[in-house]
């Protein structure tokens, strides 16, 4: 498939080249492609991943089937918006973005929780895109190597009111490798994952590494 994953952080870049050696054409979006190209993540990054160009945010999602909203949950809003409109209507749209407020430090806060989340904002904001989230409660490294933790066995959660496009991203899910996905339901359950956040974090802090997975035993 052409997927444009939109963000040039440790996920973005992770996500990328993990979809990419999984068999996809890839396109990483981003806000001025100059400026990210010279940072020296994204330049190293480059050199080992030739086949992946960097494209303004709007060409990634114009070209892509699939877009995958890896930005800053702050601000994924307005990359969004930046990325199009029209250019998101009736494609999977895969939210790996958490809403977090570190602007009193560590550790964050969510900027939307209870009542709402940043998947089902990204939806009301985009009613034509096909939102699913998933992959966001877990480190970057972990998504595209699930084997890396306790051989694989652990759970990623799927939320999305668009049975089709679920199935796109199970797909693309067990092309990186995983075997237990977990489709919670439609859009509202991704209130769940994302306030999986202050745990994951309290559970960082314990164990001093973010290598670590939830398990849904049962
Ligand atoms: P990040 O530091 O949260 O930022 C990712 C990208 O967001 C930036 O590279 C930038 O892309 C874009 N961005 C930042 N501010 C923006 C603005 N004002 N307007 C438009 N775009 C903006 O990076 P990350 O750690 O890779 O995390 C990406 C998302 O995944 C976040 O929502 C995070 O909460 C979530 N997440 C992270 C992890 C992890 O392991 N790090 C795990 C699970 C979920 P450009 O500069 O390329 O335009």
């Amino acid at each position: 498939m052409r997927i444009a994953v939109l963000g040039t952080g440790a996920v973005g870049l992770t996500l990328a080249g993990g979809l990419a050696g999984a068999g996809h054409q890839v396109r990483v979006g981003t806000r001025d492609v100059v400026e990210s190209a010279e940072r020296e993540d994204v330049a190293g990054w480059l050199v080992g991943h030739p086949d992946i160009p960097l494209s303004p945010l709007d060409e990634a999602a114009a070209w892509a089937q699939v877009v995958v909203n890896a930005t800053n949950g702050s601000a994924s809003l307005l990359a969004l918006e930046a990325a199009g409109e029209p250019n998101l209507a009736g494609k999977v749209l895969i939210d790996v973005a958490n809403p977090l407020d570190f602007s009193g430090g560590f550790p964050p806060t969510l900027l939307v929780c209870d009542i709402d989340s940043l998947g089902e904002q990204v939806q009301r904001r985009f009613p034509d895109a096909r939102v699913v989230k998933t992959l966001n409660t877990m480190n970057a490294s972990i998504m595209v190597d699930p084997t890396s933790v306790a051989d694989g066995e652990h759970t990623v959660f799927l939320s999305g009111d668009d049975a089709a496009a679920k199935a796109v991203v199970q797909g693309l899910l067990e092309d990186l490798g995983w075997t237990d996905i977990l489709d919670l339901g439609d859009i509202t359950t991704a209130r769940g994952p994302e306030m999986v956040l202050p745990l994951w974090v309290r559970t960082f802090g314990a164990l001093g590494t973010p290598e670590f997975q939830l398990r849904i035993a049962r």
